[in-house]
């Protein structure tokens, strides 16, 4: 096993009980969510066990011990993506994080005849709240279509960012085609045409250094539990010009800078959008993965990541029966995130074959509808490695699909016999 396999409490969960019979989990469904190490379970433990209260709120040591934690959290993350730590919101999660922008951004500035550019691949989290937005607004969607190894052209991004265009909404990287789209290209076109961009980091978060000044973009989003943090906890980047020009989606306590009986007035920053007690231990959660990750360093984790899906995207291309979905060779604007179909075998089928050699696959649809329908299926089968993965899991997961036929039609065969 890897050397980072050990962090990872849950990864080992099974082995006692079950191990005799079944060989090791392999985990190779983290774009869904990523296992937790220790350290983080810890941080989280640490923090209800030994001080938990409410911020903002007391002046005792343990309330302003959580305030300090909390607001720690916030600069660690701000840090992380080379931001400040006014221009972070915590969320539940990048949906949350979306729905605030299409909330408090997009439902107030949008006219009739405006745009909204996104591919055809996005996650339904960056792509059906936008059309709720258009509902309410008379704005509409422009769709962007990935060619068959899941890029971008750049043609199809001039005629489709244009003057209308006041928003365009794109993942870093896809959870389905496994694309790292050219993130600063189609900046520099949006912001040329007077448009701001959102992006949805939920893949590339904990996977690559994030840096939102070089990325240019005017917001971000990311969850905590596809990052090693825990679920529960997700984060808003939002320049500072444009947060301070929003308006508070939800209201309530610690929100508020003055209430009298008919109105009141809001805090300024970040705070102004997390109404109510806030996430501390999901906050601290982050913060400790983040912690966790910086000390091994991005240099290793994408360079682990790199022979991973290139071991494993070279080994599916090898096998007959199988399709990649989207780019089939393992180019450095592609991650190992791969979503793939065995001919003649329904994906749930080849999953659960996985599961009984305890190979941890997601199938269905991604939340990713429009794409699936345009290649033509209707859900996939989907591995996605991460650094704690070894290339023993990689080809335990390349043996076991290649024989994933088989083993469906022998089981077939022994239920109609
Ligand atoms: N965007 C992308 C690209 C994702 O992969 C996911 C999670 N599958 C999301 C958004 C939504 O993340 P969450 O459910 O944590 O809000």
């Amino acid at each position: 096993s890897s050397c980072y396999y050990k962090d990872f409490p849950a990864l080992r969960a099974l082995e006692g009980e079950l191990g005799y019979s079944l060989p090791p989990l392999a985990y190779l469904d983290n774009a869904a969510t990523t296992h937790k190490p220790s350290t983080v379970l810890e941080a989280v433990e640490g923090y209800y066990r030994d001080c938990n209260a409410n911020p903002y709120r007391g002046v005792y040591r343990t309330s302003v011990a959580s305030t300090r934690l909390y607001e720690g959290s916030r600069a660690i993350v701000a840090d992380f993506i080379g931001a400040k730590a006014d221009e972070i919101v915590f969320t539940r999660n990048t949906t949350e994080a979306i729905n605030l922008v299409a909330h408090c951004f997009a439902l107030e500035r949008l006219r009739p005849g405006d745009e909204i550019a996104l591919p055809i691949s996005e996650h339904h989290s960056n792509l059906v709240v936008w059309q709720h937005v258009c509902e309410k607004t008379g704005a509409k969607l422009v769709f962007l279509h990935p060619d068959k190894n899941g890029r971008l052209r750049d043609n199809e991004m001039e005629e489709k960012i244009g003057p209308a265009t006041k928003i365009v909404a794109i993942a870093h990287v896809s959870n389905v085609l496994g694309t790292i789209f050219p993130i600063e290209r189609i900046v520099s076109r949006a912001h040329d045409m007077g448009a701001v961009v959102m992006l949805d980091c939920a893949q590339s978060a904990g996977h690559r250094p994030l840096d939102m000044k070089r990325l240019g973009v005017d917001f971000a989003a990311f969850s905590g539990h596809k990052m090693y943090a825990p679920m529960g906890i997700g984060v808003l980047y939002a320049r500072t010009d444009l947060l301070e020009s929003m308006p508070p989606y939800m209201f309530g306590g610690e929100m508020i800078d003055a209430v009298h009986e008919r109105h009141s007035t809001f805090e300024a920053g970040p705070k102004r959008f997390e109404a109510g007690t806030p996430n501390v231990a999901g906050a601290i959660g982050l913060a400790a993965a983040i912690d966790y990750l910086t000390r091994i360093g991005f240099d290793e984790i994408e360079s682990i990541e790199r022979d991973l899906a290139n071991r494993l995207i070279d080994g599916m291309r090898a096998i007959d029966s199988l399709r990649i979905y989207g780019n089939p060779y393992p180019t450095l604007d592609r991650s190992g995130v791969v979503a793939f179909g065995v001919v003649g075998a329904h994906p749930q089928d080849v999953a659960l074959v996985l599961d009984s050699r305890n190979i941890a696959v997601r199938s269905g649809s991604h939340c990713a509808q429009p794409l699936h329908r345009r290649l033509g299926v209707e859900q996939s089968c989907r591995v996605s490695p991460c650094f704690y993965n070894t290339p023993d899991e990689i080809d335990r997961f390349l043996d076991t699909v290649e024989g994933a036929r088989r083993t469906i039609s022998r089981r077939i065969m022994s239920v109609f016999p």
